[in-house]
């Protein structure tokens, strides 16, 4: 095992943060794997299950089972990480600007993709060393004015060129779920059947360009621009690990015998366990409607994340006692009901849960701000 700690040059006088990345099995084997928690720096379910996964792996290195690369960054924010307000993490966005910390990471395809005119023959993996090599030169010259520009791209410049990328987060209240291209099917079926996720999300480009975006969008554009010699390499994902309360040392060792599990029916590690679970339904991500509240009040519910629901089935309710007045959260769309929102309370218009059919009721950028 390898640490590096990557210093972050602070934005006031006296002030600097540090980035921990480790890494198991020797630089330049395939595959190359990159798992990060934490970006979203109020969700921990995702840095408690890779404190175990690291045990686990320190293990496999000891016995000579880490046939690929690993690279686990457990604490991928240490900004949002160090942000609170009135007693509570913020986490989600940072205290500057209010931008979300998992969105706008770079466009690779837009940043080396005129580099590559020219440079492309007939063989994809050849062409696949090509078009990393371009990555990694556009993140080094791309430009940094603020520390979460730079927080962006020392994630990235040891992600980029990863065979697959697993980000690690979590909801309000939820089932275990991720999020997935179109890319690659078959390790979408397999990581459903390591981490017993109750639901895939699937959807070509969700927009936004998330971390996991970041690493799929520019192959397909690549693709698009340059034909089928562009492979594409890099499965990318977020995972979100159940709700914010859901942090316990049981929960996260199981789910990190499910990444070894994971890790090792992709080949980074020899004599791993086997998928333990059944494959994750998949559903489109347009086809995840939210409820928002049509008024402010309190909100208790009379279903919970994992519940099968039809459309117009009650799901709880928004009370204002001030003026006793009532309504109902009615299901948007008929099938799951994967999350809900944590708080009690809630303004006008505020989305409370998901519920995630097979139909297709949206459009445009699908993720949430
Ligand atoms: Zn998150």
């Amino acid at each position: 095992m390898r640490v590096e700690s990557v210093p972050l040059s602070g934005p006031s006088p006296g002030t600097t943060r540090t980035l921990t990345r480790y890494h198991w099995g020797r630089e330049g084997a395939r595959p190359k794997v990159y798992l990060q928690g934490g970006l979203h720096a109020d969700e921990m379910p995702g840095p408690l299950t890779l404190f175990h996964l690291m045990n686990l792996l320190d293990q496999a290195e000891a016995e000579g089972r880490v046939a690929g690369h690993v690279i686990v960054v457990p604490l991928a924010n240490p900004i949002g990480l160090s942000e609170w307000l009135l007693h509570k993490p913020v986490g989600r966005r940072d205290l500057e600007g209010a931008n979300n910390f998992n969105r706008g990471y770079p466009d690779l395809a837009a940043l080396a993709g005129d580099a590559l005119e020219g440079k492309l023959g007939p063989d994809p993996a050849a062409n696949a060393r090509i078009i990393r090599a371009a990555f990694a030169q556009a993140l080094a010259e791309a430009k940094i004015e603020t520390e979460v520009d730079e927080l962006r791209i020392r994630l990235m410049e040891v992600s980029h060129d990863a065979d697959i990328v697993l980000d690690l987060h979590c909801d309000h209240r939820a089932v275990m779920h991720f999020y997935a291209s179109t890319a690659r099917p078959d390790i979408t079926d397999l990581l459903g059947r390591c981490t017993g996720s109750t639901l895939a999300l699937i959807e070509d480009v969700s927009g936004g360009n998330a971390f996991d975006e970041a690493h799929t969008a520019p192959w397909r554009a690549l693709r698009d621009r340059y034909g089928d010699a562009v492979p594409q390499p890099c499965f990318s994902t977020t995972l979100e690990y159940r709700g914010q309360l859901d942090v316990d040392d049981t929960t996260a060792a199981q789910d990190a015998e499910g990444l070894m599990a994971f890790l090792a029916a992709v080949g980074a590690l020899t004599d791993g366990p086997a998928p333990a679970h059944g494959p994750a339904e998949e559903l489109p991500l347009a086809g995840a409607v939210e409820y928002m509240a049509p008024i402010g009040g309190i909100v208790s519910w009379v279903t919970q994340p994992g519940d099968r629901v039809t459309e117009g089935q009650v799901l709880g309710h928004v009370t204002d006692a001030a003026s006793r007045q009532r309504v109902e959260i009615t299901a948007p769309t008929t099938g799951l009901l994967f999350r809900q929102e944590l708080w009690t309370s809630c303004l006008k218009g505020q989305g409370l849960c998901h519920v995630a059919g097979k139909e297709i009721r949206r459009q445009g950028n699908l993720l949430s701000n």
